[in-house]
């Protein structure tokens, strides 16, 4: 009897390097294709299809799909699975991939790389203009770390910095064994829906998220104490009074309209911000 040719499936080995976890329950599949909320008419990109796994049932409802996947082998091997469909696969690193190639009003979604998560997300957040939405799936303390409010533990840079360029909400929590190979922890389903405008505008983003940083390198401090560094202690605890704000309480205790506020008040004229940017 001869040996049938074993499947693809089965003699690729995944690279940790790309962050390959394949999605294998088809329940939770369901559940991101219901959550991402498609119509007929979208156009999506796809950010690492893998094996295909949500691929197929996203075209399966929409126009088109661009589906950006850096791994040689995936991207041969799906370009042989969506041949003559709506799918468009474009071997590329989507750290590199000129993004302003795609058309406008893309949704994008995808199970995230997770070691390459935080520069995707700012890529994608560059480009907030053309994509309204950004449906992922990241490891669940990160996404808490992303939707996180002031005053909780998770609450720090990254949810000031994503929060003032969408709203961000985590939709469900999925567990180790929904992916092949498991990771070793939980991992969620969120959303970043993009705000056409920051609810409260910096007058210098940069400076802002430098600001951010800086009181959340020392989450443990007063903030007179950890603003006193970029302004004098004297001259912070002054500032953070006529602001309103307790100069005792901690950075996790600010919201992102009073680091707004913050920022807007000094702008750059800080030599120590300013050498730094
Ligand atoms: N979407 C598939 C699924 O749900 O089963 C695969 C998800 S897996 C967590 C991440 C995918 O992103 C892998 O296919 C990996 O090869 C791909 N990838 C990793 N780094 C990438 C990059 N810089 N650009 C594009 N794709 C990347």
């Amino acid at each position: 009897m001869s040996k049938s040719q074993p499947r693809f499936s089965e003699i690729f080995s995944p690279k940790k390097s790309l962050g390959q976890n394949f999605l294998v329950n088809p329940r939770i599949r369901h559940r991101i294709i219901e959550a991402c909320e498609l119509e007929k008419e979208d156009v999506v990109l796809e950010i690492g299809p893998g094996k295909g796994a949500l691929t197929a049932a996203i075209a399966a409802g929409v126009k088109e799909v661009f589906a950006v996947e850096k791994d040689d082998r995936l991207a041969e091997e799906l370009r042989e699975q969506f041949r003559d469909t709506n799918v468009r696969i474009i071997h590329a690193d989507v750290l590199e991939y000129p993004l302003s190639r795609l058309p406008d009003g893309l949704k994008v979604v995808g199970n995230l790389p997770y070691n390459i998560a935080t520069p995707i997300i700012e890529k994608v957040l560059a480009f907030r203009h053309k994509f309204p939405v950004f449906y992922m799936t990241v490891q669940l303390e990160y996404g808490d770390r992303i939707v996180a409010k002031p005053g909780s533990k998770d609450y720090g840079s990254l949810s000031c910095f994503v929060q003032y360029y969408a709203q961000a909400k985590k939709i469900f929590k999925i567990p180790p064994s929904a992916f092949r190979p498991a990771p070793r922890v939980d991992s969620c389903f969120l959303s970043l829906r993009m705000r056409p405008e920051p609810v409260h505008k910096a007058r210098d983003e940069k400076f802002l998220f430098k600001l951010v940083r800086t009181c959340f390198n020392q989450r443990r401090k007063m903030l007179k104490n950890s603003l006193g560094v970029v302004y004098g202690k004297e001259e912070a605890e002054e500032l953070l009074r006529k602001l309103n704000i307790d100069p005792m309480v901690r950075a996790e205790d600010l919201s992102l309209e009073d680091y707004v506020r913050l920022a807007n008040r000094d702008g750059s004229k800080y030599p120590l911000f300013k050498s730094e940017a």
